[in-house]
């Protein structure tokens, strides 16, 4: 679900006119739902309520502080991936116990970071990677908890850039090579066997993989249970998110209730469905389960707010020319994503036209949408772009010199600047 609704013909974020925003701090600007966040996080953990577990967010997928603040106060734990995304659990009051630090290259420095911080896991994906974080962990006369993270070779049937959790991807260790590994990992004198750890890709949107993936490692994770005193079973993250008709889809009378209803019942995957097809293999492992949702927490929850600076009619195309970009929100370019376009004004009338919406960049990837049937947009209108609160302002860059884009919060009636627009003196910081 998400808090994105029209009232008397105005698109609001819970108890917040957009436009409201948008006046106040300017375009392109993201705008995120506190409400939702903390919906996704409460439904999931209710979902899960009888099974012993920890939520650890996966801070890649939006890493304000502002956001990983509600989280902490929720008692989420935290999927980290780099030395600064732990600085900045810690700078927005959260747990370093709480957290799992993930990802294929960690640095000597990210490593003792993290080990002075007394992070939960290390989720090792490599031995080298355990040999290093083993002599590291000996300089400093310490143990390094890990949990090694096993890649169980399965097709999570989503796009090939978010798919990590088969053989040629380069994450994990095999299957059929990880019990020999954890007894590398047995014989290390500074290390500290605490868990197993899987993640088989992002954006998946039905429930059957993850409870495949589950199932093929459990022999494995039983037998490593009786070797060593594992603590915990992380399960990853991936769950997907409705980007396309979840909102406005072009049928009609697009912003009626009926349509609205009809959405939320046509999720592909619920959290409901997503708990059942797990439950039942995770209770026959009966160890603690962490869980690392990233886009499930946060995807719906945001929106890219953009104005249309110009129309431009070329012989094949109109195109509605607006003010953010690919650097802004590189999805649609990155991975062909779909994100709906709505006004956050309703028109007068609602005459459709064939459009493609495009940013300012110097790229002819820049765009957010191709060929797509929208309602009449006109020079100066408002426009939101929906479910942009996963991997949309982290992945932001200054591409063309364009200074990175502001953001907000809006938590019932009340918005406020999460991060400040920065300005061209912030774009030649740091050069000498
Ligand atoms: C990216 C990532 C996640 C989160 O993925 P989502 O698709 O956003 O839920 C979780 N765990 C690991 C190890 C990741 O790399």
């Amino acid at each position: 679900m998400h808090s994105f609704r029209y009232q008397d013909g105005k698109l609001y974020c819970e108890g917040v006119d957009l436009e409201r925003v948008a006046e106040n701090y300017g375009t392109p600007l993201y705008v995120y739902s506190a409400g939702t966040v903390l919906d996704h996080y409460h439904r999931l953990d209710s979902a899960l309520s009888d099974l012993d577990h920890l939520i650890c967010y996966a801070v890649k997928a939006n890493s304000n502080r502002a956001i990983l603040k509600l989280l902490s106060e929720q008692g989420s734990g935290f999927d980290i991936v780099s030395g600064g995304e732990l600085f900045r659990v810690l700078a927005a009051g959260g747990d370093p116990q709480l957290c799992t630090f993930a990802g294929v290259g960690k640095s000597q420095e990210e490593i003792e970071y993290a080990l002075d911080q007394r992070v939960l896991s290390f989720n090792v994906e490599s031995e080298a990677e355990l040999a290093y974080i083993d002599r590291i962990a000996r300089g400093k006369k310490t143990r390094a908890p890990i949990a090694l993270r096993v890649n169980p070779d399965v097709d999570a049937g989503t796009h090939k850039y978010v798919s990590t959790g088969r053989s040629e991807n380069k994450f994990g260790i095999a299957l059929d090579r990880v019990a020999s590994v954890y007894e590398q990992a047995a014989r290390m004198p500074n290390i500290l066997i605490r868990g197993v750890q899987m993640h088989i890709g992002s954006q998946i949107t039905d429930a059957a993989p993850f409870a495949e993936a589950i199932e093929k490692v459990t022999p494995l994770i039983l037998e490593l249970k009786e070797r060593y005193a594992l603590e915990f079973f992380s399960v990853g993250g991936g769950i997907g998110i409705v980007y396309e008709s979840s909102f406005a889809s072009g049928r009609g009378d697009w912003w009626s209730e009926k349509d609205r209803v009809e959405a939320t019942t046509t999720l592909p995957l619920t959290i409901h469905d997503y708990a059942a097809a797990i439950l039942p293999p995770l209770r026959a492992i009966g160890l603690r389960v962490l869980l690392e949702p990233g886009r499930l927490l946060v995807g719906n929850a945001g929106v890219l707010l953009t104005r249309v600076r110009y129309l431009k009619q070329t012989e094949h195309k109109k195109f509605v020319i607006v003010d953010a970009g690919m650097n802004d929100l590189i999805r649609p370019a990155l991975y062909q994503s779909y994100h709906e376009i709505v006004p956050v004004r309703e028109p007068r009338g609602s005459s459709r036209e064939l459009v493609d919406v495009v940013g300012p960049v110097c790229e002819s990837g820049d765009f957010f949408a191709q060929d797509r049937e929208l309602l009449a947009m006109k020079q100066g209108d408002l426009a939101a772009i929906m479910s942009a609160g996963a991997y949309g302002f982290v992945m932001a860059s200054n591409y063309n010199s364009r200074p990175l884009p502001a953001e907000a919060l809006v938590r019932g009636d009340r918005f406020s600047l999460i991060r400040q627009r920065q300005t061209m003196e912030d774009l030649v910081r740091g050069e000498c």
